[in-house]
């Protein structure tokens, strides 16, 4: 997994983190399993979209299962089953995580987005009407926030501002790609129908680094994903234990990092304006 990867290059520590806060929720689990009430078993989806989380997680099994018969007479399991199973893995991971969630809808012409209602503390799929494709798209991204790849910008409100919630920030190209890949293992189409100023992708090896930048919001649209904007993309791996190099080089345009008076001891996972799940659920030494 690039993800863990990712991890390993900064070295043993925030490896042993991430291992402990693994084994914290899972021992959480065996330990409140049986009591409804536990805070870490109980189900975090909001009540308003839990029928329309489990329909979608229904379709993905079922299309889990007609994968898995296709495939019985060649033996091994596909590269499509496997990651499915991962999928459900996650979603079961979200819904039993200490985090709020829930679904929201973006009108046509949009695209998905995860964010963060800050007043209210829930993180919000914001993903197309029964679009299963969509929703493990962004619910992938929800797996990557409770790793530590992505946090969430505390932005105070200004008169500019209209509400409450804060995009993510450390979505690298890693990060993009698994949920593609992810979406791609459930629905084919739903990759090879997306505009793109290179070329379509059909295949998992066509989901690279050139197709992702050059993904677009429509026939000669904008490309969506652009290194170096707040908004857009890391070109490089980014997660709760990058110092201040690595967000100023990722985020060239943005002035937070430059101005930082912590700089020498700078990580992400530290930075009070960020909400990250590991620091606010686990208090392994990073800060929500
Ligand atoms: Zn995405």
């Amino acid at each position: 997994m690039p993800t863990f990867l990712n991890l390993c290059r900064y070295g043993k520590w925030p490896v042993l983190c991430l291992l402990s806060a693994i084994l914290f929720l899972n021992m959480s689990r065996k330990q409140y399993g049986s009591q409804a009430t536990s805070h870490f078993c109980r189900d975090t989806i909001q009540p308003y979209s839990l029928t329309e989380w489990e329909g979608l997680e229904k379709k993905i099994s079922k299309q889990r299962e007609f994968l898995n018969r296709s495939s019985q007479r060649s033996g091994d399991l596909p590269l499509e089953v496997r990651i499915l199973d991962s999928v459900l893995i996650n979603l079961a991971d979200l819904r039993n995580s200490p985090q709020k969630y829930s679904l929201f809808h973006v009108g046509e012409g949009s695209i998905g987005e995860i964010c963060y209602f800050i007043d209210s503390d829930i993180v919000v799929f914001n993903i197309h009407t029964d679009d299963v494709a969509n929703f493990i798209h962004e619910t992938t991204h929800g797996g990557q926030f409770q790793q530590g790849e992505i946090v969430f910008r505390r932005v105070h409100r200004t008169q500019e501002m209209r509400n409450d919630t804060a995009k993510g920030t450390g979505d690298d190209f890693g990060n993009e790609l698994e949920a593609y890949r992810w979406q791609f293992a459930f629905d084919k189409e739903s990759i090879a129908k997306l505009n793109n100023s290179l070329r379509p992708a059909t295949k998992f090896e066509e989901l690279d680094v050139p197709w992702l930048l050059g993904l677009q919001n429509g026939p000669n649209g904008i490309h969506i994903y652009q290194p170096d904007t707040l908004s857009g993309v890391a070109f490089s791996p980014i997660n709760i234990y990058s110092d201040i190099h690595a967000m100023q080089a990722v985020y060239r345009k943005d002035c937070y990092w430059f101005t930082r008076p912590d700089s020498l001891a700078y990580r992400l996972g530290n930075d009070a304006n960020y909400l990250n799940f590991l620091g606010k659920y686990l208090n392994k030494g990073y800060a929500h």
